[in-house]
């Protein structure tokens, strides 16, 4: 299978995009896909009216990374020229935002990190700017997430013997209102 068979695959490009080629850069660990598109007519982001290509944009986005490579698609976008709503940009499937610099699936896989820890953590995790992890937690927070409270306000801690002997236990136990949930730390 030809590498941009490949990623035409892994990207789910449809109709008119393609993978036009594949650079792997080792010295910067990247993997750059060329994503092109055929010609056809195109709506405009605004009002949908079907008009032709009045000039290119090239835009970059980091995607999903291909095993340890940063994973980067760039594409020259067509830009249409609409008698009403002036130059604008196309539509790309795989863009989370219109302006953004992340593919959706990118985005969504942050989002996932920035679940589990902290916003210094997870751009660690994900080589991207402490700024850039905040951005995507602020949209997604626009979008209606909300990062589930991992921290209990109240804990109770007990010890309990067991069996024969000086054997004893350590229960530790959220006492948290409306839940109940304990974690039990067995002594010798
Ligand atoms: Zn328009």
């Amino acid at each position: 299978m030809k590498d941009t068979t490949l990623y035409d695959e892994l990207l789910g490009l449809k109709q008119p995009w393609y993978v036009a080629g594949v650079r792997l850069e080792v010295v910067k660990q990247e993997v750059e896909v060329e994503v092109r598109s055929k010609d056809t007519t195109w709506a405009c982001p605004e009002c949908q009216g079907r008009m032709h290509i009045h000039e290119y944009t090239e835009r970059r986005w980091r995607h999903l990374d291909s095993c340890q490579f940063k994973t980067i698609i760039v594409c020259q976008v067509p830009r249409v020229q609409c008698s009403e709503h002036g130059t604008q940009m196309v539509q790309v499937p795989w863009a989370a935002e219109k302006q953004g610099r992340f593919t959706k699936l990118f985005e969504r896989f942050a989002i996932a990190v920035l679940q589990e820890c902290s916003t210094s953590a997870g751009s660690g995790l994900l080589k991207i700017s402490w700024d850039e992890a905040d951005g995507i937690k602020q949209r997604a927070v626009k979008r209606g997430w909300r990062k589930e409270e991992k921290v209990c306000p109240r804990i109770g801690i007990d010890e309990k013997s067991y069996g024969k002997g000086n054997k004893f236990v350590t229960i530790v136990a959220s006492i948290q209102e409306g839940s109940y949930d304990s974690r039990t730390c067995w002594r010798r």
